[in-house]
């Protein structure tokens, strides 16, 4: 066992704290990675808070993990010591049900083990994520980092990149097509960057019009301020797709109403509280709403050549560890461009 400095909420709506975890030493098939940067998604801030119910303390946040091997165990094949490489929501699966046998092991049926807030695969030793000095993974549950862009833009892909990557794709955006991004934070502004990239015709839908100019910059064409009541009338029956990325409750009902025929909207965003949609806005239209959550292994890797192919990465603020509680408050006031990262080196 290896004892790493972390950083760690002990209590729900408590301040994080530092702390110290024990990481195992490596198994045949295992990586040990050096963590230089680590994203803050907003799922952190809701499992840190205990938001969704379900949260087990001291609990160390971060699955947006990017770092260097430092270390292998006698069967790894994939990897050296020295790759740059990244470690996003989970960090093994069953690999066995319908789901992992297709690489989707997102979906497992058996359960995944997250890379935080879960257990490792013998169902009792507690996982910790990335806000931390060190990590030893499977190599199975570890992609390489692209070298053409820099490791702290990168490590949101891990997470942010992902989950709108998939749904995108599963989607089949394709040039031309009329994409919405609902809410433009951390997965907004990568929706936004990876639609833009497939050629879509993207608008964003935000309630900070002090978003206006980075939206564009990003690759969207058009801007829309939600707090004006006469955007959904405005815009009514446009678009095919919508990422809904938003972090708290929206109204269902109107943004529903800004699909055309047969268009969906794509549930990621988890608030804490559940909303409600009728029926009405979805049977005139054939409209259809949907989940979606992170990607695969091999889809993560997919999404990470596609990002270094088109020069996508995340538009960040670099922070100490000792800054992450002041980061998590501007989270959730909206104020973040676009994504906060942990400088790890803060921590040693
Ligand atoms: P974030 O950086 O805080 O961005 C969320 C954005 O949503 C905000 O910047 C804001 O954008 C918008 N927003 C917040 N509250 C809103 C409201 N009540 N109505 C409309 N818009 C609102 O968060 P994130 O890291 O991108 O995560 C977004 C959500 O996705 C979180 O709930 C997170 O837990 C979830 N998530 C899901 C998955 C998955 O696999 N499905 C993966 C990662 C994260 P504007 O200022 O532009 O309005
Ligand atoms: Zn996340
Ligand atoms: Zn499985």
């Amino acid at each position: 066992m290896n004892t790493v400095n972390a950083y760690a909420a002990f209590k729900a709506k408590d301040p994080l704290k530092p702390y110290q975890i024990q990481r195992r030493n490596p198994g045949p098939h295992d990586v040990v990675i050096d963590i230089h940067y680590c994203g803050v998604c907003h799922s952190d801030v809701h499992q840190a808070r205990n938001e969704w119910g379900q949260s087990k303390f001291p609990m160390v946040p971060g699955h947006e993990i990017a770092g260097v091997v430092s270390k292998i165990g006698s069967a790894v094949s994939r990897y050296k010591v020295g790759d740059k490489v990244g470690v996003g929501c989970f960090v093994d699966s069953c690999r066995e049900c319908h789901s992992c046998k297709q690489g989707l092991e997102q979906y497992c049926e058996k359960g995944l083990h997250l890379t935080y807030n879960s257990v490792e695969k013998d169902g009792k030793t507690p996982t910790y994520g990335g806000y931390s000095t060190q990590i030893v993974v499977d190599e199975n549950y570890v992609v390489k980092l692209p070298d053409n862009l820099p490791m702290e833009k990168v490590a949101p892909l891990m997470c942010a990149g992902i989950t709108t990557f998939s749904p995108l794709r599963h989607w089949k955006i394709k040039p031309g097509d009329k994409v919405a991004v609902v809410g433009l934070g951390g997965l907004g502004h990568m929706a936004v960057k990876i639609a833009a990239a497939l050629g879509a015709e993207v608008s964003v839908l935000s309630t900070s019009n002090k978003k206006k100019e980075d939206a564009l910059r990003f690759g969207a064409k058009h801007f829309i301020n939600t707090t004006d009541e006469k955007a959904f009338t405005d815009y009514a029956n446009q678009f095919s797709v919508i990422i809904n990325t938003a972090a708290g409750k929206t109204n269902l009902d109107q943004y529903v109403s800004l699909l055309k025929l047969d268009g969906t909207m794509v549930m990621v965003g988890l608030p804490e509280e559940p909303s409600t949609l009728g029926a009405f806005p979805l049977i005139i239209k054939r409209r259809s709403i949907a989940g979606s959550v992170i990607g695969g292994i091999k889809e993560t890797q997919e999404m990470l050549d596609f990002c270094s192919k088109h020069g996508i990465s995340a538009d960040v603020e670099l922070i100490p560890i000792e800054k992450i509680n002041e980061a998590y408050d501007r989270m959730v006031k909206g104020d973040v461009r676009y994504r906060f990262v942990i400088d790890i080196k803060s921590l040693k």
